[in-house]
């Protein structure tokens, strides 16, 4: 049975895909011990999809009947095309999730996601503290986190806890 969802159809199976992750790029500010991302960013960089690319990957999976996007990375906010993929997806008919560590989430990048209709944003917090925090990610970011906590005026920014677990 087919269904219409915003003019895009979509097969209602039990084997449909229902979340598209795009790791949108691997390029990351923060240096996690755990990273399973690849760190040569300069060769993955100039093979990095362009928006159009991203976004014609978007309404494929639309076609195949996915209805959850998941913005990742890396860390999707060092491409300065998120705003405009947010856009696509919120014309597509996805419920889309930014999932960030907060680097480089300002109150303007905020305002456009909102008015984008961007539907949820994941801040990767690492750890509720601020020694543990930096020591998972080798970075000073604890207090960035926090502000863009700060930044954000609304109830939609929710915090994912990301731990390292020393016994796998
Ligand atoms: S935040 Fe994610 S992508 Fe960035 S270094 Fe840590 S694990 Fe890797």
């Amino acid at each position: 049975m087919a269904i219409q969802n915003n003019g895009v159809a979509a097969s209602v199976t039990h084997t449909q895909p229902l979340w598209l992750l795009a790791e949108i790029t691997y390029r990351c500010p923060l240096h996690c011990a755990f990273c399973y991302n690849p760190t040569d960013y300069d060769k993955h960089t100039q093979n990095e999809l362009s928006t159009e690319q991203w976004i014609n990957v978007l309404r494929d999976a639309r076609k195949l009947g996915a209805l959850q996007l998941g913005i990742s990375g890396g860390e999707p906010l060092l491409r300065d095309d998120i705003e405009e993929i947010v856009i696509e997806a919120k014309k597509l008919g996805y419920y889309s999730n930014l999932i960030t560590s907060g680097v480089g989430l300002t109150e303007k990048r905020i305002q456009a996601f909102k008015e984008g209709g961007l539907d949820h944003i994941q801040l990767s917090m690492h750890d509720i503290t601020e020694e543990i925090n930096n020591f998972i990610t080798n970075t000073k970011t604890f207090e960035l986190k926090k502000k863009s906590r700060s930044n954000d005026q609304e109830p939609w920014l929710s915090y994912g806890t990301q731990r390292c677990d020393p016994s796998l």
